[in-house]
């Protein structure tokens, strides 16, 4: 049983006393079609004629059917972004120092569209966009003090909870961690589940996949309570009836975009685990992207999740998906040193995971092991 102290404790390394206060969404559209109304969300949030929206989208849909609809007014500016790689800091200056350098006025606000790659990035441009400093300086707990600009999140694949969470997770010149923050949750999110009828199908598991580990490991976490179990629970069944049972394709759609939505307000008020923690190493050192590489590790963590990993081999089965291999055949001790840093140095997510005492329950050794089978 946790303390009121405890808990606060481990869930964030803040300075509040008490339980944590966390902010939500306060707005939220949902349904399929639901994207045409954007253009009447954001009208009375145009502050004037020279304050632009800065529309911040997935290159994937660069000549597609999606822009036309963008409800581009005034001066606003559209900027198609790659997510072929995770997002940087020093990305989000340029993007800042790009509007800048641009308009007089300060923007209405942030719209992005895209995967979780876009909706951080746009969290990261709408924070800085108001504060000093470069991104790189944010990354960590509690360290944005003055309100971000007005940002709405429109998601196009379903999965990591970015368009719920208090976070976003940037690479900087020597590390990767969120900005997390009370100013960093959207104002405002657009969930048209229409908009995730073009992914791919290993895309679609890969992050689809991201939400069930949400679920496993806040769900098998010691720091669970209440709140982050029902939500859990709720995400893990749409999971299931989307990636197990034969269900119609505009329904899963649905299902899956609601089963984001629950797995990120659950890991809200919880934490993730082993997975995401080795993931962290994965992609520091490798550069593989978020929901490969929880794939990558979760596959090897029977041990941990065996529930959760039999599951996930169904799921693999059954959707024909074949995870690469020998991504860590040539690597260095240096290399795995690098990663079982990156790794250990996540402590909420062991102590969540293991509890208080992970650090007699895991060695550098043990995930050594595992990365090794990858
Ligand atoms: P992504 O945004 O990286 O996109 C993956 C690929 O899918 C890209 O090639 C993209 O162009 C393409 N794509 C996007 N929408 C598409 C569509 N509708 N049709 C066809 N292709 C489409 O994928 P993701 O898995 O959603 O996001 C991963 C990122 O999310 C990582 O950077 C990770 O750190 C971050 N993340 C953030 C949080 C958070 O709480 N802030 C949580 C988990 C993950
Ligand atoms: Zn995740």
């Amino acid at each position: 049983m946790k303390t009121k102290s405890n808990l606060k404790k481990e869930i964030t390394p803040d300075k509040t006393t008490g339980y944590r206060n966390f902010p939500m969404v306060p707005r939220v559209v949902f349904g399929q079609g639901s994207f045409s109304q954007l253009g009447e969300v954001l009208l009375p949030r145009r502050k004037n004629s020279e304050a632009p929206f800065i529309f911040l989208v997935d290159d994937f849909f660069e000549n597609s059917e999606l822009v036309n609809q963008i409800p581009l007014m005034f001066n606003d500016e559209l900027i198609f972004v790659s997510a072929e790689e995770e997002p940087k800091t020093g990305q989000v200056d340029a993007l800042v120092e790009r509007i800048r350098d641009k308009f007089e006025e300060l923007p209405s606000g942030i719209v992005g569209i895209g995967g979780g790659t876009l909706l951080d990035l746009a969290k990261a441009v709408a924070i800085m966009a108001t504060n000093k400093g470069k991104a790189c300086d944010y990354q960590g707990w509690d360290l944005v003090h003055k309100p971000a600009l007005y940002h709405v999140g429109i998601p196009t694949i379903s999965g990591t909870g970015a368009e719920v969470s208090r976070t976003t997770v940037l690479l900087g010149p020597d590390k990767k961690l969120g900005i997390n923050s009370d100013f960093t949750t959207y104002d405002q999110v657009i969930l048209d589940p229409d908009l995730t009828k073009t992914v791919p199908k290993k895309q679609w598991f890969y992050t689809g996949m991201d939400c069930y580990i949400h679920c496993i490991e806040s769900l098998n976490g010691t720091y669970l309570n209440a709140f982050s179990k029902s939500y859990g629970e709720k995400s893990l069944e749409l999971c299931m009836d989307v990636f197990l049972k034969d269900i119609p394709e505009a329904e899963s759609r649905d299902k899956l975009m609601m089963a984001s939505w629950h797995g990120g307000m659950s890991i809200a008020y919880s934490q993730v685990g082993v997975a995401h923690a080795m993931s962290y190493g994965l992609s520091y050192l490798l550069g593989i992207k978020h929901g490969l590489g929880n794939c990558l590790v979760f596959q090897h963590l029977d041990k941990f999740y065996p529930e959760g990993v039999k599951y996930f081999k169904k799921m693999m089965g059954k959707h024909q998906i074949v995870l690469p291999t020998g991504i860590c055949s040539h690597l260095t001790q240096n290399d795995f040193d690098i990663m079982i840093n990156v790794a250990l140095g996540m402590d909420a997510l062991w102590e969540n995971a293991l509890g208080n005492d992970w650090k007699n329950k895991i060695t550098p050794d043990c995930l050594q092991e595992i990365y090794m089978k990858i």
